[in-house]
């Protein structure tokens, strides 16, 4: 028999990373309830250092809301912590039921289907749907996320993919598709770069040429519209939409993710879908947690208002301090590196020097050429919060010779 040696495969696949640059570091960090954005930080040689959190997705700090972790720790008290088993073996626990009404009513859908995560609510929701369409093709955006890019590849169903946002190229392909079934996938805010897609005209092209619309809000639930819903909400769009998908995990500070769409196409997805079948639910504590924050965010715009301003003044400074901030017309706050080993060692001196926690985003999540900083004010980054991270980022730009405003950078041809 040959002998394979089978760690040494592991420990080849990682050298290649760390060769390519793109081995990943998780700091250790504990996030300090009713101090956010304060979190401690654990170093490898065990000390802990008291630090800032500038790129968390939880955007409004709704994971430490007093009332969110009230209703999480009430039932979980009452309930216990788990679920018990799938939706199939244990049926449904009522704050899942609660919830999924509550989601319904945020988007104006008949019915919402809720998942254990939103990569989750993605892949298997839109490979579900898309197979339930007979000669189904499928219209994808460049930018989608990897779970909607998984969804689709699971689905079987063809696929065309349009240029990021491009209406002419999504309509020519949507000619060329005749009077087949069809499917568009695309998102509301895209988070790397902090673009909006242009949900309406997408709505009026769908309507056109009879397609089904497919729409991830997942960075902008809880965040903008009147009740938190959505771009598509704050656009007025949302009753044109046929799915729309989210998490619990960002702006709702929870986990979790869901469509929302009619009751027949929930049913058949919950009636269909693996990823949903054959996985236990979420802990009925964590879904008394999310619908407490979706209905605490359904009232009170004080957040999302505190949000925009803190962001908007976020842009400001650090493009006064001649930074090369990627505009944007969202909450989302990119600064630019271009390098891969300057993003990280951007990352780790403020870090270790100014205590400020901003994680580098590389390749594959961005093209080679677009490494960046993503910062992501809230609520609670303050107006000395802002001043200093404009220090700090001065005083590493400085350090390590980083371009400034007016630079231009160009994806890397693969
Ligand atoms: C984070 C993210 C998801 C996945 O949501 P989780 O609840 O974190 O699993 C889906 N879509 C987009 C665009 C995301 O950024």
């Amino acid at each position: 028999m040959p002998e394979t040696d089978y760690d040494a495969l592991f420990r080849s696949a990682l050298d290649r990373l760390h060769g390519e640059r793109r081995y990943r570091v998780f700091a250790d960090i504990e996030r300090v309830a009713g101090r956010f954005p304060a979190a401690r930080w654990r170093r490898p040689d065990g000390e802990t250092r008291d630090i800032t959190v500038w790129c968390s997705n939880d955007y409004l700090g709704m994971g430490q809301h007093p009332e969110v972790v009230a209703a999480l720790t009430e039932t979980a008290q009452r309930c216990g912590v788990g679920a018990g088993g799938t939706r199939n073996i244990a049926g449904n626990t009522s704050p899942l039921v609660d919830l999924e009404h509550e989601l319904a009513d945020l988007h104006g859908k008949e019915a919402a289907l809720v998942f254990t995560s939103g990569y989750v609510s993605n892949q298997t929701g839109i490979a579900t749907i898309a197979k339930l369409i007979p000669d189904c093709l499928i219209l994808s955006d460049a930018f989608n996320h990897n779970s909607m890019i998984e969804g689709v590849r699971q689905s079987g169903c063809d696929k065309k993919v349009f240029r990021h946002n491009d209406l002419a190229h999504l309509e020519e392909l949507l000619r060329e598709a005749r009077d087949r079934p069809k499917l568009i996938v695309f998102e509301s805010v895209y988070s790397m770069d902090g673009d909006v897609a242009p949900i309406g005209a997408i709505c009026d092209l769908a309507d056109r040429y009879g397609a089904m619309t497919y729409l991830d809000e997942v960075h902008a639930v809880g965040l903008y519209g009147p009740r938190g819903a959505g771009i598509a909400e704050r656009d007025g769009v949302m009753h044109r939409v046929d799915v729309i998908e989210g998490t619990l995990a960002k702006g709702f500070g929870v986990v979790g993710g869901y469509i929302t769409g009619t009751a027949a196409l929930c049913d058949a997805v919950r009636s269909h879908a693996p990823g949903f079948i054959f996985t236990t639910a979420l802990p009925p504590a964590i879904a008394a947690a999310a619908t407490a924050s979706i209905r605490y965010l359904k009232r009170s715009a004080a957040e999302r208002e505190a949000h925009q301003r803190q962001a908007a003044r976020t842009k400001v400074v650090l493009a006064e301090a001649g930074l090369p901030v990627l505009e944007t017309d969202t909450h989302i706050v990119p600064v630019m590196v271009g390098d891969a080993e300057l993003c990280k060692a951007a990352a780790d001196r403020l870090l270790e020097r100014h205590g400020i926690y901003i994680q580098p985003i590389n390749y594959p999540t961005v093209p080679r050429g677009t490494e960046r900083l993503r910062i992501t004010p809230s609520p609670f980054h303050g107006e000395a919060h802002i001043a200093r991270l404009a220090d700090a980022l001065v005083e590493v730009w400085d350090a390590l010779d980083l371009p400034r405003a007016g630079t231009v950078f160009v994806e890397a041809a693969e």
